[in-house]
Formats: C-alpha cells, sequence, structure tokens
C-alpha cells in the first residue's frame, strides 16, 4: 500500500509537483544498494523511546549507534556520488531551521509529524513573489500562493503537503474503522520522531 492513495497521486498529478517523501537511514542505504546490509533492529522503537530523559538506557544507546553508523554509511555514499554540494548544504541548513524555529512536533500533530518534506526547501515554492503569503490549516505555516491549490488558497485550506498527509489520515481511519468492525488485532505500522516510515513510494 502506497503512503498517499495512488488513485488521488494519478488523478491529481498537479498537486503532488512539489510532495516529496522522506526515506528513513535505513530505506536510503538500502535504495542505494548498499553493502553495508547490517539489519537495524533499532527501528521498532522510534516510536517509544523518550529522549527527554536524563537517564538514558542500552536501548537508546544502540538506537543511537546505529544511526551513526547509517549516516557514515550514507555520507561515504554521497559524497562518493558528489551528492554533498552547496545547494545540499542549503537546503539541509533551511530543513533543519525549520525544526529550530517551529520545534519538535507534538506526537498528535500529524500536519507536521508525517514523512513528506516540508515545502519550500527543495522545489523554490518558498518565495511569495509579491503575492503574500496565507497560513496553511494543515502545517500552520505561512506559505505563497504555489503551495496551495486555488480553491485552498482562496478558502485557507491545506497547502500541497497537508493535503496528502490529510489523505492519509482519513484512509487510516477507514482501515481503523473497518479492523474494529472485524475485531482484528493486527496492529497498524506508523512512523515516529526522526524514523520515517519505510515503503513503497507514494
Ligand atoms: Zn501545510
Amino acid at each position: 500500500m502506497g503512503y498517499i492513495p495512488r488513485g488521488d497521486v494519478a488523478a491529481n498529478a498537479a498537486l503532488y509537483r512539489d510532495v516529496h517523501r522522506l526515506s528513513g537511514l535505513a530505506q536510503a542505504l538500502e535504495d542505494r544498494d548498499s553493502e553495508d546490509k547490517e539489519p537495524t533492529t533499532m527501528k521498532e522503537f522510534a516510536k517509544i523511546l523518550d529522549w527527554s530523559k536524563d537517564d538514558i538506557s542500552q536501548v537508546h544507546r544502540n538506537y543511537a549507534a546505529d544511526d551513526i553508523r547509517m549516516i557514515s554509511e550514507l555520507w561515504k555514499i554521497f559524497t562518493a556520488a558528489h551528492y554533498i554540494n552547496e545547494q545540499l548544504r542549503r537546503e539541509s541548513a533551511a530543513y533543519v531551521a525549520l525544526w529550530i524555529t517551529d520545534g519538535q512536533p507534538g506526537a498528535s500533530d500529524e500536519f507536521r509529524l508525517n514523512a513528506l518534506l516540508p515545502l519550500g526547501i527543495i522545489d523554490g515554492t518558498g518565495d511569495a513573489y509579491g503575492g503574500g503569503k496565507k497560513p496553511c490549516a494543515g502545517c500552520k505555516r505561512s506559505l505563497p500562493r504555489n503551495c496551495f491549490s486555488r480553491n485552498a488558497w482562496e478558502n485557507v485550506g491545506k497547502c500541497h503537503v497537508c493535503r496528502a498527509v490529510g489523505l492519509r489520515i482519513n484512509r487510516q481511519d477507514t482501515i481503523a474503522r473497518n479492523r474494529s468492525c472485524y475485531d482484528s488485532d493486527d496492529d497498524g505500522y506508523g512512523y515516529g520522531y526522526g524514523g520515517y516510515e519505510s515503503g513503497s513510494d507514494f
């Protein structure tokens, strides 16, 4: 199952032009056929580890060590492929700055805690070009016209990314309702802080 309902992506391709899926470290390594195939068992902890505690456990340390190992491996691959250039540094800085200025999202803030890249980082949609900005009804970021459909812009609706996240939330609600009807105990799989869900693209 794709991250976003495939039918909507096919029917509204123009609304997805600037919507990009973020991969977790393990998925990024897998996508690049890395020889570092050491399986990570840490993903299951992404949702439950509390990093605000003073006293961190061995599981915390293992999780952090796992991330460092994967970051080093990806750095080697990206450097060899000449991916690390000025543009990437600028975009990375813009992405990190978002988290610093807006703070970390709460666990229930699904429009800011999800696996899609916020608009305006790599797509050039961040500039208003004199047309002003409006707050998105989902992520609450102030964004220019080209981040919204015409209807969303006129009615203070959701940006392209939050529209897609909203579709995912609706689908998950429907799945949850159907599950409870059939009394299934099959647990859904989500994503957590810093550990994005892997899977097929869209
Ligand atoms: Zn938004």
